[in-house]
């Protein structure tokens, strides 16, 4: 090898030290040229995924995709960049969901912009970590700029604060987390930071409507409440919280001597895409002296659009929100963020360590992102995708994808329900439909029949639509959540759904059981 090295027709005659061998797939300067390639690959790979894929999956069985990956054998790597990139392709590329097509339509996936994933490319390779300035200079102000930012767009005032997280989930976590802490500072004069859960907080009730995010039974759960501690409040005919069923709920709730904390309102729920009534349920909380958080995990959208952010009237009042730019922002995952209204609560959760942030860093005015963050130390620089995104794109055409959304929601609704062979069951302030395909079928073989549909048309990969139940009924779902789909595509989806419904009843009437014969 070394002779071929010294072979004078090779240009660079570099010989390698046996520690520079060891390291060359190391992201380093002397291996630019090697990264350079390997991304190049890897960028086929994706340029491949967007131009051959007519659906929106492959239809492969678990069965089949699991087989395949067991047979990989770690014990033997591969020897280049071109099998790697082949055998991921294989694996995992073939078979993702395309997220971009309009035949995507289960769950809240939206398409990412070009932007951040340019952005993508810097946050992984240059790998800063946002826990300290000392770790990220540029990145601790550029974070600071984005959390201010959306905190006006929420309409705070300029001394709320917040800090980037993993996700909606971890984001309402840490809702939850000071709201619990704040009751029990300012009411029960205990600090659950140092001294643990007060024996009362088995007492302690947290409000949601009945179509909340299950991450918050979780989060409950996992602070030591229970899930026991959540009350789920009734909803309009919209599933939307009923404020004045809220009102009720708290009493009640006194009545049998539990402690009312928190509410957790919802900002575009994931079943049906509305809003809560955030003014009124706003004017309870502080009636109530409870928190009130905001999950506006997907409803984040309407922040920008000038023509629904009336939908989010009242969000200002909110002591914390969730926003997740991975959904209504159009980002890449992760990009999700927790903002606080009054940036002194943040303090409840403040820990010092003497490798990382010491207390007496507090004072050279070197800030810490970590001091803000409660279950990430290590993060991601996750923030400069969305400020990629800002800059380029601008918030006026965010906003725009958002209405565009909103708007071809309305005639995909006014379709399904214009149509007999369907029953819409709500309407949508964003971007969901949940619907179900009833031509005839006696009542109690729809849920049968939809099941049907949704699983036919998964394994053939045409159409991806995700479901939910309603008062035990099954129910097939559309989530709206890319700018390019138009009522054409939706009509197509309606006519392939109806195809397979049929498929359905035509099965069930040649079925040896010999049922309804009228089909
Ligand atoms: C998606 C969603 C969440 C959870 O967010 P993740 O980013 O998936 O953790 C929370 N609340 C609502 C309303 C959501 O739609």
């Amino acid at each position: 090898m070394n002779e071929t090295l010294m072979n004078e027709e090779v240009p660079s005659p570099t010989v390698l030290s046996s520690r520079e061998e060891l390291c060359k797939d190391i992201f380093y300067e002397q291996t630019c040229d090697e990264y350079v390639r390997a991304i190049r690959l890897a960028q086929e790979r994706v340029t491949g995924f967007l131009k051959n894929n007519r659906k929106p999956f492959s239809g492969i069985k678990p069965a089949d995709i699991r087989t395949r990956v067991e047979a990989v054998d770690f014990e033997v790597p591969l020897p280049d960049y071109e099998s790697l990139l082949n055998e991921v392709d294989e694996l995992y590329v073939k078979h993702a969901t395309a997220y971009h097509l309009p035949q995507y339509i289960a769950h809240l996936n939206c398409p990412v912009v070009i932007p951040a994933l340019a952005a993508e490319v810097l946050i992984s390779a240059i790998n800063s970590s946002q826990d300290t300035y000392d770790q990220s200079a540029g990145g601790t102000f550029m974070e600071r700029k984005l959390i201010a930012w959306t905190g006006a767009q929420i309409g705070f005032p300029s001394d709320c604060d917040g800090i980037f997280t993993a996700g909606g989930s971890q984001s309402n976590l840490m809702g939850l987390l000071l709201a619990r802490d704040f009751f029990a500072l300012k009411h029960l004069n205990r600090n659950i930071k140092l001294d643990g859960c007060p024996p009362e907080a088995t007492r302690f009730r947290v409000f949601v409507s009945g179509k909340a995010h299950f991450s918050n039974h979780k989060n409950a759960s996992i602070m030591g409440l229970g899930e026991q501690a959540i009350v789920h409040v009734e909803t309009d005919g919209r599933y939307r919280m009923d404020p004045q069923k809220l009102e009720e709920a708290i009493a009640r709730e006194r009545e049998k001597g539990n402690i009312p904390i928190a509410v957790m309102a919802t900002a575009g729920t994931t079943d049906f895409g509305n809003v809560d009534p955030l003014s009124d349920i706003a004017h309870t909380a502080r009636k109530h002296r409870l928190w009130l958080h905001v999950d506006a995990a997907y409803g984040c959208g309407l922040l920008l659009t000038e023509k629904y952010r009336h939908l989010l009237a009242g969000i200002e009042q909110a002591d914390s929100v969730t926003v997740d730019y991975h959904k209504s922002f159009f980002q890449p995952i992760s990009s999700s963020a927790f903002i606080v209204r009054n940036k002194l609560h943040l303090n409840i959760i403040k820990h010092h360590a003497d490798y990382l942030n010491p207390k007496e860093q507090d004072y050279d005015e070197l800030p810490a992102q970590i001091n803000k963050s409660i279950v990430q130390s290590t993060r991601r620089f996750d923030a400069l995708k969305l400020w990629c995104t800002l800059r380029y794109l601008g918030k006026e055409k965010l906003g725009q994808y958002t209405d565009t959304i909103i708007e071809t929601t309305r005639e995909a609704a006014d379709s399904i329900e214009n149509d007999d062979s369907f029953e819409l069951l709500c309407h949508s302030d964003m971007g969901v439909l949940v619907f179900r395909y009833t031509e005839g079928s006696e009542k109690d073989e729809l849920c049968k029949l939809n099941q049907y549909i949704k699983k036919s048309l998964f394994f053939s990969g045409e159409v991806l639509l995700a479901s939910t139940k309603v008062n035990g009924a099954f129910y097939l779902k559309f989530t709206i959540f890319n700018p390019l789909t138009t009522i054409t595509d939706i009509q197509n989806i309606l006519t392939i759904i109806k195809q397979h419904g049929h498929e359905y009843l035509q099965l069930n009437r040649v079925s040896p059981a010999g049922r309804t014969d009228q089909f």
